[in-house]
C-alpha cells in the first residue's frame, strides 16, 4: 500500500487558435494509505488533466506528485490506471489482456493464467476467455481492460470514469467487487467519475472540483462512513 500527494500541480494547454487554457490551476491533493478517494467535478473542470499527471502520463507546468513521500515524474510502477476509453489490445484475447502485466512482470505462465482467470470471472466475463476484443460489446471490452489493471494489483489504482460504457446494473456488481479488492490489497484508490452515487457508494472521502476550469478554489472532503463487510 502506498500514499499519493499532488502538491501545487497546474497544467496549462494551447488550443488550435493559440489560447491559453488553463486545464488545472494549482491543486492539492492527499489520498492516505489504503483511502478510496473520488474526484467529482463538471465535464471540463481538469478531472482527466489531474488523472493525466498523476499517472504520469502528462507532465505538469509547476508541482510535484508524490508517492510515498518520493517525488515522482513519468509512469510509476506502483501506480495501475484504468482509462476512460476502451484500452484493450485488439491481437489479444480477453484472458491473455488480462494476463499482460503479469507477463510482464516475468511471472511463470500457469500461475498468470490463473491470475488472469480469477480477474475475468470477477468482472463476469467466464466463458469469454477465449474471444477477441472485437467479438465483445463495449462494456465487456472496458471490463477487460478493468481486470487487466486489478490484475498487476498496483500499490495505487487510479481510475477515470471506468464505468462509464457499463450498464446501471454492471456499475453496481463491479463497484462491490472493487471494493472488496481494495479492502482485501488495502490499495489506495482514486475514482474520477461524475456519477456522484458511484462516489458517495465507493469512497471514504469525496474530494468536489469546483466548477470553472482552471479554478480550484477550495476542494471539499465529505468523510463517508463506507459500507464495509
Ligand atoms: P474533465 O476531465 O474534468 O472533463 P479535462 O481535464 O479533460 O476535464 O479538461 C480540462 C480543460 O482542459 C478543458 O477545457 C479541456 O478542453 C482542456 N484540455 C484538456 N486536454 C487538452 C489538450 N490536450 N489540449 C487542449 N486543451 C485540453
Ligand atoms: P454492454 O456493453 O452490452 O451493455 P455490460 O458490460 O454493460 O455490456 O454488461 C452486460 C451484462 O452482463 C450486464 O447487464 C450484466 O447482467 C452482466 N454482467 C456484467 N458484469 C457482470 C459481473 N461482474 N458478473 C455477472 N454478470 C455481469
Amino acid at each position: 500500500t502506498a500514499t499519493l500527494e499532488v502538491r501545487n500541480v497546474s497544467k496549462t494547454f494551447e488550443s488550435d487558435n493559440g489560447d491559453r487554457i488553463q486545464a488545472l490551476a494549482p491543486a492539492n491533493l492527499g489520498v492516505k494509505q489504503g483511502e478510496f478517494l473520488s474526484i467529482i467535478g463538471p465535464s471540463g473542470c481538469g478531472k482527466s488533466t489531474l488523472f493525466n499527471i498523476i499517472g504520469g502520463m502528462i507532465p505538469p507546468d509547476s508541482g510535484e506528485v508524490i508517492v510515498n513521500g518520493v517525488s515522482v515524474s513519468g509512469p510509476h510502477k506502483d501506480i495501475g490506471m484504468v482509462f476512460q476509453e476502451e484500452s484493450t489490445f485488439p491481437w489479444r484475447t480477453v484472458l491473455d489482456n488480462v494476463a499482460f502485466s503479469l507477463e510482464v512482470a516475468g511471472m511463470e505462465k500457469k500461475e498468470r493464467l490463473e491470475k488472469a482467470r480469477h480477474f475475468v470471472e470477477l468482472v463476469g466475463l467466464t466463458g469469454f476467455e477465449h474471444h477477441f476484443p472485437h467479438q465483445l460489446s463495449g462494456g465487456m471490452r472496458q471490463r477487460t481492460a478493468i481486470a487487466r489493471t486489478l490484475a498487476s494489483e498496483p500499490r495505487i489504482l487510479l481510475m477515470d470514469e471506468p464505468f462509464g460504457a457499463l450498464d446501471e446494473q454492471t456499475r453496481l456488481l463491479l463497484g462491490d467487487k472493487l471494493l472488496k479488492i481494495c479492502d482485501a490489497l488495502k490499495q489506495t484508490t482514486m475514482l474520477i467519475t461524475h456519477n456522484i452515487t458511484e462516489a458517495v457508494q465507493l469512497s471514504d472521502r469525496v474530494a468536489v472540483m469546483s466548477y470553472r476550469p482552471g479554478t480550484i478554489m477550495r476542494t471539499i472532503d465529505i468523510e463517508l462512513p463506507r459500507p464495509r463487510d
